[in-house]
């Protein structure tokens, strides 16, 4: 099977295995409203090749990785295996999980059995596929241990044997480095690699989904990049880089860049999937949703930027303060929101808007805030606003939370209010009294603070 491997990179010609066509996939919001999770996604996977799903937490990834194990059914489009429509389980799939998901009762050998017992494969057959398996993945002489002997990394070591036993045509996986310390994933990762390379390897192709792009380019022929809110394509990118890949080649560090760019791409430049619906002036909180950063990482990064001389390049500052995309991108986009920073490619340049506030006395630094989280930060905005009509400028957070849940999910929904709690605290425009759930609105001052 193996010499169908198009290696270096880039496989356009081997059979296709996995075909999704035009998947959405809808969820249904507490008060019945449906949620857009994925919005007509397409893609391809074929036999040779390695596919990353690339996109920011939370923007679909496993929800379109669990369709196409067939774990959950799309709202519309198929997904297909070896040309047959999926209406359950894909029998040609196995999965890999962020959290191991292993069974605490059972050994390492007994986990990786579990997959072949499910397919009724004879108890003997099962041991001895399943020490063959343990013996490729590097957990020789850990057969009978349990799983809370082991380090993470030995675990996620139990979650692929167990998954690559079955000998699936294609491999999933879900972010499974991420839960692991980046040394720990560094070296699973190459050596996955390593045995793909190989010609034992029992796969013939593997999808996986990324937050982090080094990751991706280390990992993948194609790179499947997915916007957020709802996920939809936003491009596709061939990495045929030779392999091993070298991180710190120039190759690989223009590409980590590209897609940077592409990642941070100002919504709408360009008339891309993103365009504005609206202008921030009249955005609603769901068109325009809060970026998950709190001020004080606002103010961290943009200290960094000025002391940096007020420009950088993103992977450059990624880099530098060893943070991955889903920890950065958040922050550069609440920036970019507040209109404290401009994004170009994958340059970050900090406004003047910016400069003065980083580098104001602590009571004006607050008053700039306030001022452009009122304009430019819808929910923010908005809860100003429905305070101010109230005669005690109080309003439970419930009211908020509601409205919230009918365009967010309600992991979504709480996240939303606790960073517009975060931005309207600092800011002095309002707070939230936990004892009893009200959001207050802070003493009109001076409405014409600037
Ligand atoms: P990612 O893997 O990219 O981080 P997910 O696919 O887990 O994203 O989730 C995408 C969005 O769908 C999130 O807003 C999440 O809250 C929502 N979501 C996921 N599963 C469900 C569900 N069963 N019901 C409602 N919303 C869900
Ligand atoms: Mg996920």
């Amino acid at each position: 099977m193996s010499q169908l491997r198009a290696q270096p990179g880039g496989g356009h010609t081997g059979d296709v295995i996995l075909e999704v066509a035009h998947v959405t996939k809808h969820f249904t919001s507490s008060d019945g409203q449906p949620l857009p999770v994925l919005d007509d996604v397409s893609l391809t996977l074929r036999e040779g090749e390695i596919v990353a799903l690339l996109g920011k937490s939370g923007c679909g990834k496993s929800t379109l990785l669990r369709c196409i194990a067939g774990l959950i059914a799309p709202t519309t489009g198929t997904v297909t295996y070896r040309g047959a429509p999926i209406n359950g389980a894909n029998p040609g799939v196995a999965m890999v999980f962020q959290s191991f998901a292993l069974l605490p009762w059972l050994t390492v050998q007994a986990n990786t059995e579990v997959g072949l017992e499910a397919k009724g494969v004879p108890a003997a057959q099962r041991q001895a596929r399943a020490l063959k398996m343990i013996d490729l993945i590097g957990l020789d002489g850990f057969e009978q241990a349990y799983p809370k002997e082991l380090s993470g990394g030995m675990r996620q070591r139990v979650g692929f044997a167990r998954a690559l036993v079955v000998e699936p045509d294609a491999l999933l996986m879900d972010e499974p480095f991420s839960a692991l310390d980046v040394l720990t994933a560094v070296n699973l990762r190459s050596e996955l690699l390593n045995l793909w390379g190989g010609k034992d390897f029992p796969t013939k192709a593997i999808l996986i989904v990324t937050h982090n792009i080094e990751e991706a380019v280390q990992m993948a022929d194609r790179i499947f990049v997915l916007s957020s809110n709802p996920g939809r394509f936003k491009a596709e990118i061939d990495c045929t880089l030779a392999r091993p890949r070298d991180r710190r080649s120039a190759e690989f560090e223009a590409l980590v860049d590209r897609i940077y760019g592409i990642m941070t791409e100002q919504r709408g430049s360009s008339g891309g999937p993103q365009a504005p619906v609206v202008e921030p002036g009249l955005a609603s909180p769901s068109d325009l949703p809060l970026p998950h950063a709190s001020v004080g990482g606002l103010a961290g990064l943009l200290e960094i930027l000025n002391n940096r001389g007020g420009r950088d390049d993103l992977p450059e500052l990624g880099r530098l303060l060893t943070f991955e995309v889903d920890d950065l991108l958040p922050i550069v986009d609440a920036a970019e929101m507040l209109g404290f920073a401009k994004v170009a490619d994958a340059d970050i340049e900090l406004t003047a808007e910016g400069k003065a506030w980083v580098e104001a006395d602590i009571l004006t630094s607050k008053e700039i805030f306030a001022a452009t989280a009122r304009e430019q930060a819808p929910l923010v905005r908005a809860i100003v606003r429905a305070l101010e009509t109230t005669k005690d400028g109080t309003l439970n957070e419930r009211f908020f939370f509601d409205l919230l849940q009918r365009a967010f999910s309600e992991d979504e929904a709480r996240a939303q209010l606790n960073t517009a709690v975060n931005w309207g605290r600092y800011a002095e425009l309002f707070d939230y009294h936990a004892d009893d759930d009200e959001l207050v609105l802070t003493a009109p001052a001076n409405e014409s603070a600037a």
